[in-house]
């Protein structure tokens, strides 16, 4: 096909080869370097920064903010400096509010003409501080007369990400930068609009062809800033249109078992066993899981609450749900430790209601486990609770209703897609549970197409943990408060990092640790447990068994404790070398005192160098207890791509719009496309033409994520 014959559209899918100055090899670049396919992956190729040289600027502006500026005044005192190599070119640039220092290093001769032809000059560089001084070394030299009459686009200058590789290529910035402009000039009468022209109006929006020029080639810093806003908000709001009409999809494809009464298990669980009053927050999710489970169609919940906020009982509650329905429940956890815990704890909690709950693992024996398999396909079982291990093929159930997923990212997609299958023609509702907290923008759109209910408040009576910071100096203290606190009948964890590359030195560390320990807390006066991933089932679950009766005071472990255990009478965690953890595992950690009534502390031990994150993270970490708190500040330092479990996601790779700055537009972009499909949920009216055809193509673009919801 020649491009002759293409549409309109159909150019921006040309090749990447055929742009003029690209052919063969530099095609095979682009195309492996930036994975730029074709001309609109170009288009949409940002740059990441400008060169403003549409403002002259003036010395006395100069601030240390390590940006490029245009200055324009006298070159005088040019001078050669220093010896053979040492020689440089230096010069005295002033205007009428100061001076800086100029200098070259090469083309001292070229540099020399340039200078004798005339004293008046507009410079360009970087100014930098040296010796108390500031200078620029190879400045740019530009005619004033030029510099005045300069097309627009020199003005502004676009600055690409480019790679080593591509630079070896000849493929650097300004290789770049001529490319984009070939590619404006071939397409930019021929960009097609993805909103509605209304809309566009009606938001006083930049059009989309003039924002895609404006953003590499802005004719000024305000068509700059315009083309920003257009560019991000057509990011966030087909992101929010897509994740919106999904959940749309979902609530009608999937029919869902119908939980239509609150029952007798219900009702005497909530009447006669529960220790304690639910919080106006836990009622409150109640509330929203049974309006889900009440209306027919599939419930898909995602259920955050800090650690400790009683996410649990949630789930208990869910499943009684389901047995008054005549439905059987499933709760799944990312660790044995954890699953074991759930299981005493809730078989216990419903003794009194004669239901059956059973346990599956990996480590189930195999006579227990057929039997347990068989009770399960024939009804008997109630509750099932487990590891992966239940989403195994031959784990059959009679009558699937619910599934709850405790701490979720721990569980691949595959994983939890496994489940949505398992029971017949009609899915389980599904209820996720997280402690990791999410920033709202970032639950927003990574799980934009699930329902979320929030527990915003801890139980009453919660004392805050106090969490300090100590050096490897302050360990005798450490210790003393230990054993002060082991006196009152306090126990303790004490938590190693685990480093992946070599678990051989991990269990140095730990074994290094106890010894250390042991020495200040000799037996038979203390007992001290120690527990690591590499240990069995058996042998983990042995130690963490007299951890909890409180027959060991001192649990040392790897983070295989990080999630979810809950032995309310630990009031001390302390965290080795804790700037070797990230913010949500600190968080994480901590979690796991202050689950009793008694005041409980966290210590976060470390060296005295640290980096400059890993001091804010430890200052973070003392100066608050706000999960969201802290989830909010682990996403300015390390950005959306790094969170946990949202790396492998892909739904967050925005290429200009950015979920920690771009807060209020998330919410804006998502609360405009609920209202548009509120009004038109199948984009079927005239004036929503144009964004059906922009969806269906996003849609089919990303057909892989449907799979999970
Ligand atoms: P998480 O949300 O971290 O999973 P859990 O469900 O393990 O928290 O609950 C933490 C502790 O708080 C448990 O010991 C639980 O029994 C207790 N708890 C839960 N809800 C309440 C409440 N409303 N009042 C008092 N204690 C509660
Ligand atoms: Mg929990």
């Amino acid at each position: 096909m020649t491009l002759l014959q293409q549409s309109n559209t159909d150019i921006l899918q040309t090749p990447i080869e055929f742009l003029k100055g690209v052919g063969e090899k530099r095609g095979a670049v682009l195309r492996k370097e930036f994975n730029i396919q074709n001309f609109n992956d170009l288009l949409y190729y940002f740059p990441y920064r400008h060169i403003d040289k549409s403002h002259v600027y003036h010395v006395s502006d100069i601030v240390n903010d390590g940006g490029y500026i245009l200055l324009r005044g006298k070159i005088q005192n040019v001078r050669i400096v220093g010896q053979m190599r040492a020689q440089r070119l230096t010069a005295i640039f002033s205007d009428e509010t100061g001076s800086i220092e100029l200098v070259w290093f090469n083309g001292i001769r070229w540099v020399q003409d340039v200078l004798k032809s005339r004293t008046e000059f507009v410079i360009f560089g970087k100014p930098t501080l040296f010796n108390g001084r500031w200078n620029i070394t190879h400045p740019e030299l530009i005619d004033p007369a030029q510099q005045q009459n300069s097309p627009v686009s020199l003005r502004f200058q676009p600055l690409y990400n480019t790679s080593d590789t591509a630079k070896k290529k000849s493929l650097d910035s300004k290789a770049v930068s001529k490319l984009t402009a070939n590619l404006l000039a071939q397409v930019k009468d021929v960009i097609p609009e993805t909103m509605p022209r209304e809309m566009v109006e009606e938001l006083h929006l930049m059009s989309l062809r003039d924002a895609l020029v404006n953003i590499h080639y802005p004719e000024d810093s305000q068509k700059l800033s315009q083309a920003t806003l257009r560019l991000k908000f057509d990011e966030l709001f087909f992101t929010q249109l897509k994740l919106l009409k999904l959940k749309l999809i979902n609530n009608k494809k999937f029919q869902g078992h119908l939980f239509q009464q609150v029952g007798h298990y219900f009702n005497t669980f909530y009447k006669e066993c529960l220790p304690f009053d639910l919080t106006n927050a836990q009622k409150r999710v109640l509330r929203e899981i049974r309006g889900d489970v009440g209306s027919g169609r599939q419930m898909n919940r995602l259920l955050q609450g800090d650690v400790g906020s009683g996410k649990t009982i949630i789930a208990l509650f869910s499943m009684l749900l389901a047995k008054d329905n005549g439905f059987q429940a499933c709760l799944m956890a990312p660790t044995e430790i954890l699953a074991t815990q759930h299981y005493e704890k809730i078989s216990k909690q419903l003794e009194p209601l004669g239901m059956q709950v059973e346990f599956l693992s990996g480590s189930t024996k195999t006579a227990k486990r057929r039997q347990i398999l068989t009770d399960l396909q024939n009804g008997q079982v109630d509750i099932l609770i487990g590891t992966h291990a239940l989403i195994e093929d031959n784990v059959v159930f009679n009558k699937l209703g619910i599934v709850v997923i405790d701490e979720q990212h721990r569980f691949g997609v595959e994983q939890r897609a496994k489940l949505w299958r398992k029971s017949g023609s009609i899915p389980p509702h599904i209820l996720v549970m997280t402690a990791t907290p999410i920033p709202r923008t970032l639950a927003m759109t990574l799980y934009g197409d699930l329902d979320v209910s929030v527990i915003d408040e801890l139980p009453a009576g919660r004392k805050p943990i106090v969490t300090q910071h100590f050096y490897e100096k302050d360990r005798l203290k450490l210790f003393g408060f230990m054993k002060k606190q082991i006196a009152e009948g306090r126990q303790v964890y004490v938590v190693y990092p685990l480093i992946q590359e070599s678990e051989a030195l991990d269990l140095l560390d730990l074994q290094a640790g106890y010894e250390a320990i042991e020495r200040s807390f000799p037996p038979p006066t203390y007992s001290i447990g120690v527990v690591h991933g590499k240990m069995k089932a058996e042998e983990k679950d042995y130690i963490m068994d007299h951890f909890k009766k409180n027959h060991i005071q001192i649990l040392l472990s790897t983070t295989v404790i990080e999630v979810g255990i809950d032995v309310p009478n630990a009031t001390v965690m302390v965290i080795e070398n804790a700037e070797r953890f990230g913010l949500s595992q600190l968080h994480q950690l901590r979690g796991r005192v202050g689950r009793g009534g008694n005041q409980s502390y966290c210590i976060l031990m470390s060296k005295y160098e640290l980096s400059t994150e890993g001091r804010k993270r430890l200052n973070a970490m003392v100066e608050t207890n706000d999960g969201f708190e802290i989830a909010n500040f682990d996403l300015q330092l390390r950005g959306p791509g790094d969170l946990q479990g949202t790396r492998q996601s892909g739904m967050l790779d925005f290429k200009i719009a950015d979920l920690t700055k771009d807060e209020k537009l998330v919410a804006y972009t998502r609360n405009f496309a609920q209202q548009i499909l509120d009004k038109d949920p199948d984009l079927s009216l005239p004036e929503h033409k144009r964004l059906a055809e922009t969806l269906e193509k996003l849609m089919q673009r990303d057909t892989n994520w449907s799979v999970i919801s």
